[in-house]
Order: structure tokens, then C-alpha cells, then sequence
């Protein structure tokens, strides 16, 4: 059954404004398809540490596919499969250990995350303190007040980030800004989307997983935008239909690592129980993202 074709008189009209884009970003895609490639050019198992995206039904899929995902290093016995960061980035100990215990790996880590952890050394390196969040904007003794800076992560809120922002230019009005706002296309583009949809929605439906960032910020920009219920759910069955009795309108987005066959999931949830009217609100197009695959599995992508 598709959302469109489920008319049936007896079952209340309800609109539906998906936003655009929702779902998998370039830095997911392309961990994702390193773990797929790797698959295929070396066989299973290709061990992955960490959830290469917050996604239970993504990991579930590669794990049907022969990847073993661990915690941590120490787990994979000595073994020439490859072994794969996940996409959100490792701390420099990893690679390190990988290479002592001559394992063969592929970072998966989104070059967008690497280039915000790269200008945090740059400002360690130069000797500058770094403070990561509100709280701490607050309660930070800096040691030199001339050597301040701040880098923003790249799946937190625009919102969140100027109120720290705001806090340490207060506090401290010398502080080294980045560049260029360190904040993602991808995170930006779906909070923006949501902005647009939530103040026109009685609720608002976030496809995602709860421990992926990305997804909860959405869900809270979407309560912030006007929108009076905004719930993250990973799948239709964990949706509680109570909170929805006598909507006329729903907003539907996922974040960044939920993929677009949850989404569905979730419409056809609802159009077994209303008459869909869907309609799609557009935002930035994305369709030129791609970061390319990690070189070793990139000539095989191309074979
Ligand atoms: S949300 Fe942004 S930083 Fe995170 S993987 Fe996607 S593109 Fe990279």
C-alpha cells in the first residue's frame, strides 16, 4: 500500500507536508557504501567500530551482509579483513592502535567532521582552550584570555550554537571564530526544512534513531518553530496514535542517518489509519552532494 492510493471515505483526511531534504546525508551515504564496497571487494567480515550510523535498521541490514560491529579495537581478534571507522569520527588513538596491531582500515569518518576536528588541533596546537557547549560558555576560567577560540560541532542546532556564540563573545570579546560557520549542508538544510513545515502542522513526526544527534535536534527545532507535538521515532510500531487523535495536518522528516524506506514506513502507518493528502515542501536542493568513497574502495566502486 503507498501513502497516495489508500483512500477510504470512512478514515479522516489528513494532510501531509514532508520536508525536503530529510533523510541520508553525503557523509552517510558514503559510510554506508564503504562498508557495502568493502563487502564486496574483500568478503565478510569487515569489522566496523562503532555504529557506522545511528541507525539500528541500517546496522541491522550490513550485519545480514557479514559486517561485525564492536565497541572497540580490542574485541577484533588478528585478522586481515578490513576494519572500518564509523562515520562520526575517532579519536587519533584508533588509527594508531589499528596500525600496531597491522589491521587494514578504512576511515569512514565524513570529511566534514574531520576538517571540524582538524581546526580544533590547529587551535590546541596554537595553544587556545576550547569550550563545547553553553554551560561550559558560562562557567569557563579561561588561562589567557587572549588564546580563546571555538570550533561548532557539525550536528548541533544553528540555534544552540549562537547562543554559545552569543555567551562567549559576551564574556570574552577577542575569541577566534572559525573561518566559516562549521555547522553541516546536511544539518542545516533539514533544521530549515523543519522551520518552514512545523508552524503549518499540528504535529510533526521525526524518522530517527534517539541516540543520533542530528535526529533529537530536529525534533527540538521543530517544538521551537511553533509546532504544538514533535516526536522522534525510529519505526511505525513504536508511534503512539493517542497523540495524534483529531490532527488535520502532520509535518514528516528524518534526520540525517534514517533511511528513506523508514520513512514510508511511517506514512503508510498512517495512511492505514487517515486519508493522505501528501504534499512536499522543498527546500535546499542536495542532489550535487557526494563525498567520494575512501581510495582504496573507490577503484573498486568504479570496476
Ligand atoms: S550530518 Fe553532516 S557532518 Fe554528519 S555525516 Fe552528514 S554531512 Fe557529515
Amino acid at each position: 500500500m503507498t501513502a497516495e492510493n489508500s483512500g477510504n471515505s470512512a478514515k479522516p483526511p489528513l494532510k501531509v507536508l514532508l520536508c525536503s531534504p530529510r533523510g541520508f546525508c553525503a557523509g552517510v551515504v558514503r559510510a554506508i557504501d564503504s562498508v557495502e564496497q568493502a563487502l564486496k571487494r574483500y568478503g565478510a567480515p569487515v569489522y566496523v567500530r562503532h555504529e557506522i550510523v545511528h541507525n539500528r535498521y541500517v546496522v541491522e541490514s550490513l550485519k545480514a551482509k557479514g559486517a561485525i560491529f564492536v565497541e572497540e579495537l580490542s574485541e577484533i581478534p588478528d585478522t586481515k579483513a578490513p576494519v572500518i571507522f564509523s562515520a562520526h569520527g575517532v579519536p587519533k588513538s584508533i588509527p594508531e592502535e589499528s596500525k600496531r596491531r597491522n589491521f587494514f582500515h578504512f576511515d569512514a569518518t565524513c570529511p566534514l567532521v574531520t576538517k571540524v576536528h582538524r581546526e580544533a588541533e590547529i587551535h590546541h596546537k596554537r595553544g587556545r582552550e576550547i569550550v563545547q557547549t553553553e554551560a561550559e560558555a558560562e562557567a569557563f576560567q579561561p588561562r589567557d584570555v587572549s588564546k580563546l577560540a571555538y570550533v561548532t560541532q557539525t550536528t548541533l542546532s544553528l540555534d544552540d550554537t549562537a547562543g554559545i556564540v552569543a555567551v562567549l563573545k559576551r564574556r570574552f570579546p577577542d575569541i577566534v571564530a572559525p573561518h566559516k560557520e562549521d555547522i553541516c549542508y546536511a544539518t542545516t538544510n533539514r533544521q530549515e526544512a523543519v522551520k518552514r513545515v512545523a508552524p503549518q502542522v499540528d504535529a510533526l513526526v521525526v524518522v530517527g534513531a534517539p541516540n543520533s544527534s542530528n535526529s533529537r535536534r530536529l525534533q527540538e527545532v521543530a517544538e521551537r518553530a511553533g509546532c504544538s507535538y514533535s516526536v522522534l521515532v525510529q519505526r511505525a510500531a513504536e508511534i503512539d496514535w493517542s497523540k495524534f487523535d483529531g490532527i488535520k495536518t502532520l509535518g514528516v522528516t528524518a534526520g540525517a542517518s534514517a533511511p528513506e524506506v523508514l520513512v514510508e514506513e511511517i506514512l503508510d502507518a498512517f495512511a492505514a489509519r487517515y486519508t493522505l493528502n501528501v504534499e512536499t515542501v522543498s527546500g535546499a536542493d542536495e542532489s550535487g552532494m557526494f563525498f567520494p568513497l575512501p581510495r582504496q574502495l573507490r577503484d573498486n566502486a568504479a570496476a
